[in-house]
């Protein structure tokens, strides 16, 4: 099967490859700080499911630096004025905090050149009205993406997991973000504890049948990860993990039920191996990206 993928449709796009900066936009989340819970989602470690940002600088320098970071996957013969970016604010949940410090830096981030897309992860309870006066305005200078992490629709999952909000908010907030003509991806974790494959398929089901359905979706892979409570979860009481060959039958599942215009921006997960507890298979990302893409070519 074919897939639309993310790298691709930039490439469309923008005429060239593009990369992401991993930036820090200060926030911290409501599911941590007792606004909605304590503890965050269990799967979330210390940096907010966002391990590889930048520390608390300036747009300016943060890009700089990040940019220094990602110089080895440069296309060689690009002189660096041509290079372009999607600032990606992932860790944490990057509209909770003040709608007007966050308008000066997300604003700060778009001025840069190199700058093209402004990427968010956020969850769907904080985008409020200021937030989104906030981000339509920003998404007249360029494009703003915004990532919600829904990671399934069933809310006894979600209960487990302490997700910290039900569907309904998510598709109040889905409803906001295509009328203010956002561009808007969706998480979904393969793996959650309690979740048959056909749980996994029904969340990529109702995404499909959402009007309109998700610009993009990124579909991860449960990481159990040291410090998590999902950590001590499965410590306590194991629950059964994935091994790669039906991880890669319900990724086929999702993929053939979601419409072909949404983008598919990942197809396992990113998390880091040092932190990793299982499934130990994604720690050789080379090879799991390399079954994954093969296994799709021939579904
Ligand atoms: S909402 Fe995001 S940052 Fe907050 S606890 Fe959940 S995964 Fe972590």
């Amino acid at each position: 099967m074919e897939i639309r993928r993310l790298s691709d449709e930039l490439k469309r796009t923008y005429g060239q490859k593009i990369y992401r900066l991993s930036l820090s936009s200060g926030c911290t989340c409501p599911n941590r700080d007792g606004t909605v819970g304590y503890g965050g989602c269990s799967f979330c470690s210390m940096g907010g499911s966002g391990e590889f940002a930048a520390p608390l600088l300036p747009p300016e320098e943060q890009i700089r630096l990040a940019k220094e970071r990602v110089r080895g996957k440069m296309p060689s013969g690009m002189p660096e004025e041509d290079w372009r970016f999607i600032a990606y604010y992932q860790a944490f949940t990057n509209t909770y905090g003040d709608p007007e410090r966050l308008k000066a830096l997300y604003s700060e981030t778009l001025r840069q050149k190199e700058i093209c897309i402004l990427d968010l992860g956020t969850r769907p309870d904080c985008l409020g009205p200021e937030i989104m006066d906030m981000l339509r305005e920003l998404n007249q200078i360029k494009p703003v993406w915004v990532e919600l992490g829904l990671q399934t629709v069933h809310e006894r999952t979600a209960e487990r997991i302490n997700r910290g909000y039900g569907l309904s908010v998510f598709e109040e907030a889905w409803r906001n973000l295509k009328d203010s003509g956002l561009t808007g991806i969706v998480h979904v974790i393969l793996g959650l504890p309690g979740e048959s494959a056909d749980d996994m398929v029904e969340t990529c089901r109702y995404l499909a049948a959402l009007d309109p359905p998700p610009d993009g979706i990124k579909l991860q892979l449960l990481h159990v990860l040291e410090g998590t409570s999902l950590a001590e979860e499965y410590r306590r009481e194991p629950f059964p993990i994935m091994p790669l060959e039906e991880y890669a039958d319900v990724l086929i599942r999702c993929l053939k039920v979601l419409p072909e215009e949404t983008v598919i921006h990942r197809i396992t997960g990113d998390g880091p191996k040092r932190l990793l507890i299982a499934p130990k298979w994604s720690g050789d990302k080379k090879r799991v990206l390399n079954y994954l893409n093969q296994r799709i070519r021939e579904a």
